[in-house]
């Protein structure tokens, strides 16, 4: 469920899941243990457009409150796990179709032999972005989020579990394709990526300013279609620093490479170097 817009269940249908469904027992996402059932894992109240409706402001707001407070106690958690294998988790957000996946493909393909690469893979249905990553030798789960509209913590930590990551690896987290929702969960991650593409306007980070708030790199891809759209740029990048002054942005093209190495140097310059605690 997505109190903060409404717009979802709160449930998850697991794809890939490695034991029996079924059954309700207590287990851990590293240092969190609790119960639920796995026919599908409940997150609290029933249908977000049901409980809203019905509610005051002021308990709505309550609800997305303790939603968004659980959710950072998994993100705490899975954050502690990534961080005691070294692991750097990015969480890559955008509207649907900005080209999430084919940078994927093209980075792991790119950096396969440097480091370790896991990918968690969000979308209401189908499992074809996880079959996309698999394909280029990477480990990847996909999570099906039904009517829910971004992943939250307690889904990621989930496929933590069925990931073996390797020390000083890699994990790219691609959200469903929302530009609302997700700002507002933390899974976890080091960082989240903000992508856009040049097929969108220029005026997204004013029209959708908390994705581009809480991100720290914002790539602007399909620079290689810039010749045949009139997308202003230098417009663009201004309406994100205007939003958020101090975020990074790369232009990028997933399909002929531009701009990706310096991509991969930002990667490089801001993974960790050892394990770490928190
Ligand atoms: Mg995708």
């Amino acid at each position: 469920m997505c109190v903060v817009c409404g717009c979802g269940e709160e449930t998850l249908v697991e794809q890939d899941h490695d034991h029996e469904h079924g059954h309700a027992h207590t287990h851990a996402h590293g240092d969190v243990d609790h119960a639920h059932s796995h026919n599908l894992i409940e997150f609290g109240a029933g249908p977000a457009g049901v409980a809203v409706a019905g509610l005051s402001e002021a308990r709505t707001i309550r609800i997305e409150r303790d939603i968004l407070s659980k959710n950072n106690i998994f993100a705490a958690a899975n954050r502690a796990r990534l961080c005691s294998t070294g692991t750097f988790a990015l969480n890559i957000v955008s509207s649907p179709g900005s080209g999430k996946t084919s940078l994927l493909v093209r980075t792991i393909t790119d950096l396969k032999e440097r480091w370790p690469i896991a990918v968690i893979e969000g979308d209401q249905q189908t499992s074809r972005d996880a079959e996309r990553i698999r394909a280029t030798g990477a480990q990847a789960v996909q999570l099906n989020t039904g009517k829910g509209c971004h992943l939250d913590a307690h889904m990621v930590g989930h496929a933590i579990d069925q990931l073996s990551l390797a020390q000083g690896g890699l994990l790219f987290i691609e959200n469903v394709g929302n530009l609302v929702c997700p700002a507002a969960f933390d899974l976890g991650e080091a960082h989240k990526v903000v992508v856009l593409s040049v097929t969108e306007g220029e005026d997204k980070p004013l029209k959708y300013p908390d994705m581009f708030a809480a991100a720290d790199l914002m790539l602007l891809n399909k620079s290689d279609l810039l010749p045949h759209l009139e997308f202003d740029v230098a417009e663009c990048i201004a309406a994100a620093l205007r939003v958020n002054p101090r975020i990074q942005i790369l232009t990028v093209s997933a399909r002929t490479g531009e701009g990706m190495a310096a991509l991969y140097a930002w990667i490089g310059a801001h993974a960790p170097r050892e394990p770490c605690h928190v």
